[in-house]
């Protein structure tokens, strides 16, 4: 086995961690809010009616862009709205939702995939399955899984990422443990798709018993189970293939991009049940955890089901919360609570309100630089960020930075370094926007006038030269006049000297 590490990240263990990793599955909800907007592609478009009565996974919303999902019902019932709904996203905005009230029966669609031996299945089948099924990237990234799989070309290693992306989150590594038969098969379903000639399931060190569930179910000569050091950010997609492969992504550049395919473990284990059963995604893991819980532990949960009835399981304690979806480094605060899990839910954190810490003046320590994990210079960023000029922080890579909070997190005036990267990133783009469409303005202005000037030469050219047209045919026209009335000059003198000779 394989032992790989790369520079830069934070160790930062498990703030809540626990005895026994399980996946408790939640009790059906009384209710599901499927919101229509993935975090990737078009609003799916509602195909069921206020009234319809739904089975478990039946379509409910479709779609006609690539780059998005149909949605499926998560339980059996009633649809009893389709409206706007609070979301868990970082505005803080409604969406637009099918909310569908449980009949409490959990009446399954007929569904029926490949079957075990799915080799004898096509690529195309399989990926068609995996588009029905709506599965996107379970790891947080929200990418239609069918999207990244379609046209692949000259991939030789796919890349089974089943590192945890942030300290305190269980659920892949659950997964692995209670479903490990799951992942290798759907890892042998990838390899069929992709046609890579490996993969590689990278798993963190500190979880010895999900690689341990793997290896007994791991029999394939070419999958192998690689052990990369527990640090905050090895789930990064860039810094995994480096850390694996050791491949430099380039700049703006995807995996795919050096014949390497990534997909996360939980989106494998989606991608079985699609190709197996064609058993569309109505349910995840989630990782309930934080200050606020006495039992941090996974919830096996039906998509749709709010926030605040997965954390009731979970025995909140009864002080002030913030919640969060996602990680304590990456994570989106969630305001308002009734918001539905979805497909890119994790975790949930919930953490007793505190006070946070006040910023203070950069005091040069370096801390920051050491803290990155993609090599760039924070300190250097904070002050070009800080100053708005966003050509030079462009200059030093701002472009790379991914926002992981490294550099907050050791940074000792506690200053909110990747807020202001990503806001410098915001304004790069709004300033070249800007000045492209300038520039547009600016040329086509200058091509107007170019044009307007052409087509005064233009028609002054025509003009002259139709004068002098005008003129030779003028001059033509007298020598011609000219010509005839000399030609009737002779013969009246013709005529009159036959007449004086009579
Ligand atoms: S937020 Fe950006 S600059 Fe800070 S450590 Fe992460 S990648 Fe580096
Ligand atoms: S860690 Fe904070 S204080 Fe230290 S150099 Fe970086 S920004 Fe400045």
């Amino acid at each position: 086995m394989l032992n790989r590490s790369f520079n830069g990240g934070v160790v930062i263990d498990n703030p809540h961690p626990v005895d026994t990793v399980e996946i408790i599955p939640a009790p059906l909800p009384d209710k599901v809010v499927l919101p229509l907007q993935q975090r990737i592609g078009d609003e799916a478009i509602p195909c069921v009616e206020v009234g319809d009565h739904v089975l478990t996974g039946q379509m409910v919303a479709k779609t006609e862009d690539h780059f998005s999902v149909p949605i499926h019902a998560s339980i059996s019932g009633t649809v009893v709205t389709i409206d706007d709904q609070f979301v868990p996203h970082k505005s803080g905005l409604k969406s637009k939702c099918i909310t569908i009230e449980s009949d409490g029966k959990d009446q399954w669609i007929k569904h029926t995939g490949c079957g075990t031996d799915f080799l004898h299945c096509d690529k195309t089948t399989m990926i068609e399955y995996i588009q029905a099924s709506g599965i996107v990237g379970m790891g947080g990234a929200g990418f239609p899984a069918h999207a990244k799989l379609e046209g692949i070309q000259d991939c030789h290693t796919l890349i089974i990422n089943g590192t945890e992306c942030e300290p305190g989150i269980m659920c892949d590594y659950a997964l692995m443990q209670h479903h490990p038969r799951e992942v290798i098969r759907g890892v042998e379903i990838l390899l069929h798709i992709c046609g890579a000639q490996r993969a590689i399931i990278a798993v963190e060190d500190d979880k010895q018993e999900a690689i341990n569930s793997l290896l007994m179910y791991c029999h394939n000569d070419r999958i192998s189970i690689v052990k990369i050091p527990t640090k905050y950010t090895s789930g990064a997609e860039k810094l995994l293939v480096k850390a694996l492969l050791d491949i430099e992504i380039p700049s703006g550049g995807f995996a795919i991009d050096i014949g390497v395919v990534c997909q996360n473990v939980a989106t494998t284990k989606a991608i079985f049940d699609a190709v197996i059963d064609n058993k569309p995604l109505v349910s995840r893991i989630v990782t309930v955890t934080g200050s606020g819980i006495e039992s941090p532990n996974n919830y096996e949960v039906r998509l749709g089901a709010s926030f605040e009835h997965i954390v009731s399981m979970a025995s909140p304690n009864t002080n002030q919360h913030d919640v969060r979806m996602g990680g304590m480094m990456m994570g989106v605060d969630v305001e308002d609570t009734t918001a539905p899990i979805c497909k890119i839910t994790n975790c949930i954190f919930v953490n007793d309100a505190v006070e946070k810490p006040k910023t203070q003046e950069c005091i040069r320590c370096g801390q920051c630089n050491q803290a990155c994990p993609v090599d760039l210079l924070p300190q250097q960023l904070y002050w070009y960020a800080k100053s708005e000029n966003t050509d030079k922080a462009m200059d030093y890579n701002l472009a790379d930075c991914i926002e992981c909070r490294c550099c907050d997190y050791v940074c000792p005036s506690h200053i909110p370094l990747a807020e202001y990267f990503s806001f410098a990133k915001a304004l790069h783009r709004k300033t070249t926007e800007e000045q492209y469409r300038t520039d547009v303005a600016r040329e086509r202005f200058e091509f107007r006038e170019y044009r307007l000037e052409r087509n005064k030469t233009e028609r002054a050219k025509m003009m002259a030269a139709k004068k002098e047209e005008l003129k030779k045919k003028m001059a033509n026209d007298k020598a011609q006049k000219d010509k005839i009335a000399a030609a009737m000059a002779r013969v009246k003198k013709t005529k009159k000297a036959k007449n004086d000779a009579q």
